[in-house]
């Protein structure tokens, strides 16, 4: 449980500012043993793009000692990729996550390629419902009529701004049109419960499909699945970029939904909401109405892996005879502790050979919004994943992220890898007879 309460100056001691919990702050006691295991300062070789550096450099501009506005705090504050890999490293239990999202709340960025991503895409795009389904579906028409191979072969997207992109990876749906989920998808067979499926912003228009296997594998668990009638956002991306007003009103949002539909489990399929909505507390904490209720919606929150094998997968019968590695997303390993049930998940699918990568723990470069405001150091976490992927010999690629999914999957396409980068729930719902998007090496690994 977090403790919210703020620490009072005393005989001439700095007062900490406002918004910042000293609590979780003070945990840290600098000694370093996070070090080798972050991404920013294996790529940058700087303390202060250290965890121990930057919670130095938090705790004292909390204590008024550095201004937040100063130039060299937010750079190093904003080039954080917040994977979270050294609170799993560290021996004294800090929340780097929410002790970061604070910091980011104080400090807004004078990066200009930051303040245009969070203008357009977290506050003028997502939360935003219609306006994200006219931008999927643009989206999802580029690359039906396969304008971004137009753009590779033409060589047009090196002269674009953010042209990488253009290396749209091969995977997510291709249809410029959409069949909704149904509002209740009965169990089959025998009926364990109800649960109700987070659809998702980015998730839902680029990976509709992930998400109607998602619902497959949950019936055929023996759940009642429930889908809340308007889409909505959970505020992961927004929280974790410090966006702490916009944050608030869509977890708001998310708790009212969810809870009007009386589940025994809301149903994560993507690593950043799910760890976002297990802090609802903290998201909540200035909203005296739900701050609570915030904290009791977070213990019925599940990762889709988590839940189907803590309660027991039931095996599904259809052969996926192929190699494949689990690529961990930062916000499931580190973020939510979850490590050994999407590969037991996996190891249940006859004939699927499960092989590990090295640093499969490691972020790949997408953190949220990270690869569009930091391209250069997103660039870099990426070559080291598609060189350990390859490395692995792995026929398939599954993870449980869209931002993990899509830049890998643009990594391997640009390295020439015809490697497809799926959900986990994809490759489930497959073996539970799902045959729709199946890729080429799925569609020879199941005949
Ligand atoms: S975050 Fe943890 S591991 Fe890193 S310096 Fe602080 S106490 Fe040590
Ligand atoms: S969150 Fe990741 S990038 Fe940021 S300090 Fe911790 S390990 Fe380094």
């Amino acid at each position: 449980m977090l403790d919210f309460k703020r620490q009072l100056s005393t005989h001439g001691v700095p007062t900490p500012v406002a918004d910042i919990d000293m609590d979780l702050v003070r945990d840290c006691i600098h000694c370093g043993l996070c070090l080798p295991k972050c991404p920013t300062f294996r790529a940058l070789h700087h303390e202060g793009d250290s965890p121990r550096g930057r919670m130095w450099q938090i705790k004292e501009a909390s204590l008024g000692l550095v201004s937040f506005d100063d130039p060299r705090f937010q750079t190093h504050i904003y080039q954080c990729f917040n994977c979270r890999a050294c609170e799993t490293a560290c021996p004294s239990g800090v929340q780097f996550g929410p002790v970061m999202e604070m910091a980011r709340a104080k400090t807004p960025p004078q990066n200009r390629r930051d303040r245009l991503v969070r203008a357009v895409l977290l506050n003028g795009l997502l939360p935003h419902p219609r306006r994200l389904r006219i931008a999927g579906r643009l989206y999802r028409t580029a690359r039906a009529i396969r304008l971004p191979e137009l753009l590779r072969r033409s060589g047009a997207w090196k002269v674009m701004p953010l042209g990488k992109f253009a290396a749209f990876p091969p995977v997510g749906d291709t249809s410029p049109r959409q069949t909704p989920l149904a509002a209740v998808t009965p169990a089959a067979g025998e009926r364990r419960g109800r649960v109700g499926l987070l659809t998702g912003c980015i998730q839902d228009e680029m990976f509709h499909g992930s998400n109607r296997r998602t619902v497959l594998a949950l019936a055929k668990n023996g759940y009642d699945v429930v889908v809340p009638e308007e889409r909505v956002c959970c505020g992961a991306l927004a929280s974790h970029a410090g966006e702490a007003k916009t944050a608030e009103r869509l977890a708001a949002g998310t708790l009212d939904a969810f809870t009007r539909l009386n589940l025994d489990a809301v149903i994560v399929n993507a690593a950043g909401c799910g760890s976002n909505m297990k802090e609802y507390e903290l998201q909540l904490r200035h909203d005296n109405q739900r701050r609570e209720a915030g904290g009791a919606f977070a213990g019925r929150v599940k990762d889709a892996s988590e839940f189907l094998v803590d309660r027991g997968l039931r095996p599904p019968t259809g052969h996926i005879r192929a190699r494949v590695a689990y690529q961990d997303p930062c916000h499931l390993v580190h973020g939510q502790k979850i490590h050994q049930q999407p590969r037991q998940a996996l190891k249940m699918i006859p004939g699927l050979e499960l092989v590990e990568i090295v640093e499969s723990d490691w972020c790949c470069g997408s953190a949220g919004v990270y690869n569009l405001t930091h391209p250069e150091i997103a660039e870099e976490a990426l070559s080291w994943k598609v060189k350990h992927i390859i490395d692995s010999g792995a026929e398939i690629i599954a993870s449980a992220n869209p931002g993990c999914i899509l830049q890998i999957g643009m990594g391997l396409q640009r390295a020439g890898k015809d490697i497809p980068v799926v959900h986990v729930m994809d490759l489930l719902g497959w073996a539970y007879g799902d045959e729709t998007q199946r890729p080429p090496v799925v569609r020879r690994a199941m005949a």
